[in-house]
């Protein structure tokens, strides 16, 4: 009979405070917009193109809410705070024989003498529900703020690109914005925007001279490095 009655109890006890919920909550949510965030600017960089439409909005979100798979294995920081507030501390009392509740010395008894709750040693966390609820309830609102900041952040930097290409004189070629910047903007002759993930990859590699005026960058880089080739080769021949 008394058993029952302190069940209810002692459930109660199995929950951390509010507010070390809500900053280790708070804490998953800030790594998951960040990564979605992340993962939808790269997705926008992979896809390429200039600009985007409702395609490839659907489809960088699709791919953002794919990637949210490696957030999952995060499950067990859902409930963080109760493993640090409630599990951890009654197990060290259990060990210590003491009340999990209160800490009083429970001398094998199995109601507490100070608090009157059972002494009975508290389940330990398993993986329940609760969690996937929780982390469920951060993953769904940090993938929509990771895939419209995203968004926002690939439309500003192409905008910022078409400033900068209109007030350059001739073809005009950057890097994305960060976290994409292997992805290249580029604007031609005729002013025609093109945005391409690794672009000539090789030109990286060979590209490293030690001098930096002899790394050649932009639209017509390898017509100008033939060249600069053929002129050396002609001068090295007798
Ligand atoms: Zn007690």
């Amino acid at each position: 009979m008394q058993e029952a009655d302190l069940r209810p109890s002692s459930r109660e006890e199995l929950r951390a405070p509010a507010g070390a919920n809500a900053a280790a909550l708070g804490a998953l949510a800030v790594l998951a917009c960040a990564f979605l965030f992340a993962s939808y600017c790269i997705a926008r960089a992979l896809v390429g193109g200039f600009g985007s439409g409702l395609g490839t909005i659907a489809l960088c979100a699709s791919a953002t809410a794919a990637a949210s798979i490696f957030l999952w294995w995060l499950v067990p920081f859902a409930d963080f705070a109760e493993i640090f507030w409630v599990h951890l501390p009654a197990d060290r009392r259990a060990r210590a024989a003491q009340c999990p509740h209160c800490g009083y010395p429970h001398e094998s008894r199995a109601t507490c003498t100070e608090c009157g709750r059972s002494t009975e040693p508290l389940p330990a966390w398993a993986l329940g529900a609760r969690p996937v609820r929780r982390l469920a309830a951060v993953l769904v609102p940090a993938l929509v703020v990771g895939c419209v900041a995203g968004e926002a952040w690939c439309r500003l930097d192409e905008s910022r690109f078409v400033v900068e290409a209109r007030g350059a004189a001739g073809p005009y070629t950057r890097a994305r914005a960060f976290p994409t910047g292997f992805a290249r903007m580029s604007c031609d002759e005729d002013g025609a925007l093109h945005s391409e993930a690794w672009p000539d990859f090789d030109r990286d590699r060979s590209w490293q001279s030690g001098d930096e005026s002899r790394r050649p960058r932009g639209i017509g880089w390898k017509a100008e490095a033939d060249e600069r080739e053929a002129a050396e080769k002609a001068q090295r021949a007798p």
